[in-house]
């Protein structure tokens, strides 16, 4: 073996790695930041039993989960298996619909299984209603549970940061949480909880930088004025949060971008400094809501599946200031790119669109970081100089005050370099044989690949 530059040296190795020599390798790989990250979605379904079950974990709570239909007569609410209640809403239910429930730690094993499974997106063939329509309803009185989502915070950093990611710019909402009881905990209550977490020494040991972006759900009757709180909030916390986003089925015409123009742009005579990432362009039908949300000031857009369709729109982003956040797994277990093999993300790469990679909501899908790296190498060679301006670029585009971001910037340069030398040398098979990666179900089930 003639060792030259690692970019070579990168051909060869794509070439005479085993897949889980190459997944080793780039779990191993510093990628910098995630920036398409939704914090309700980005925790395992194993976590949240977990969570929902130990008192230690929890601080003494009760969940409970619906296991059966028993079409009671004093309820007309759609029935959706396995959806989650805290104790003080379970209290509230009728004698009849209280028999469809159980606590969540008494479940049998094959209910157990079940849960679990309810709250996975693993396939795409329960697509994008199953996601949107049942999942998050399941999901709600865990991700309103303040405790719960912080701790599930710290999970994250910790996978996040063992997978050598740096940075977390995760979508969260602070104006929705409850306490045991049901009532709404007070937003700036929910800041300093956050605050006081993350300064926690196991939070600061994954070495994953957090900031937030406030998400309004764009098709809601009052999104006009969930925007302007969002930027009242972000305004008062600029410690730790740092932009807006707008989420949502985009099928859902009453969230289309231009209804937002006269809100965003009422907000930009008082506000500045608050950056927006949107997501748009998540579908595969041409529109032109990437061009609208770029209108609406947006320097980040989330999917930008349809952009390919768009010429105009896509000549206006290359070699520009405006990223688009690429979700590969996502994109395919909703649907929206069934064959992840004609993805538009080798286009936008190659012709000079900003991208980076990202894991959008991995708890339901199963997956992680190393696999969106793992994907786009397999299906689209990604050479090594791809590679590390995909990581580049996760950390340029991010919402993160310029001194944090210089710093990540100078950090992500400093691990490449070692992590190259590393390498970049004979003993390289021994070398992978030390890394303990941990593979998803994804992996699992789509590469072939369990460690
Ligand atoms: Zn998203």
């Amino acid at each position: 073996m003639v060792l030259t530059t690692f970019l070579e040296w990168f051909e060869q190795l794509k070439k005479i790695t085993t897949k889980e020599q190459l997944y080793t390798f780039l779990f191993k790989l510093p990628k910098g930041g995630d920036l398409h990250n939704h914090l309700d979605g980005s925790t395992s379904p194993e976590w949240w039993f977990k969570a929902a079950t130990d008192k230690t974990m929890n601080g003494g709570k009760k969940f409970f989960t619906r296991t059966q239909n028993l079409k009671c007569q004093d309820n007309n609410e759609p029935f959706l298996a396995y959806k989650n209640l805290r104790e003080s809403s379970y209290n509230q239910l009728s004698d009849c619909v209280k028999l469809e429930y159980e606590p969540i730690s008494t479940l049998n094993e094959e209910h157990k299984r079940n849960w679990l499974s309810s709250l996975k997106l693993d396939t795409s063939d329960k697509g994008c209603d199953e996601f949107f329509e049942c999942i998050f309803p399941r999901l709600l009185d865990l991700r309103q549970d303040l405790e719960l989502l912080t701790e599930s915070l710290v999970e994250n950093m910790r996978q996040l940061g063992d997978e050598g990611v740096r940075y977390l710019e995760t979508i969260m909402n602070p104006f929705r949480f409850q306490d045991v009881n049901g009532n709404l905990i007070n937003s700036e209550t929910v800041a300093s909880h956050f605050r006081q977490r993350l300064s926690q020494p196991d939070a600061l040991a994954t070495g994953v930088t957090v900031r937030f972006q406030l998400f309004v759900m764009r098709f809601a009757p009052d999104a006009e004025q969930q925007i302007e709180d969002a930027y009242a909030f972000v305004a008062a916390h600029r410690d730790l949060w740092v932009g807006v986003n707008l989420v949502g089925r985009e099928d859902n015409e009453q969230g289309q971008p231009l209804r937002f123009l006269n809100t965003f742009r009422k907000l930009r005579r008082t506000y500045s400094g608050i950056q927006l990432s949107i997501h748009a362009g998540e579908t595969a039908k041409p529109n032109n809501y990437i061009r609208n949300t770029l209108l609406l000031g947006a320097t980040r857009i989330g999917h930008g599946i349809n952009l390919i369709s768009d010429p105009e729109t896509m000549l206006l982003m290359r070699n520009s200031k405006y990223l688009v956040e690429i979700n590969l797994i996502s994109n395919r277990l909703l649907g929206y790119v069934p064959d992840l093999s004609l993805h538009p993300f080798p286009e936008y790469l190659r012709i000079g669109i900003p991208v980076c990679l990202n894991t959008d909501d991995r708890g339901i899908w199963d997956s992680n970081m190393t696999d969106e790296y793992y994907t786009a190498v397999r299906l689209f060679n990604l050479s090594w100089n791809e590679i590390v301006q995909l990581g580049h670029n996760s950390l340029e585009y991010s919402f993160v005050e310029s001194e944090v971001k210089a710093k990540l910037l100078a950090d992500y340069q400093v691990d490449i370099a070692k992590f190259e030398q590393k390498y970049l040398a004979e003993d390289w098979v021994e070398k992978l044989e030390d890394v303990k990666p941990v593979s998803s179900g994804y992996a699992e089930k789509n590469f072939g690949i369990n460690f």
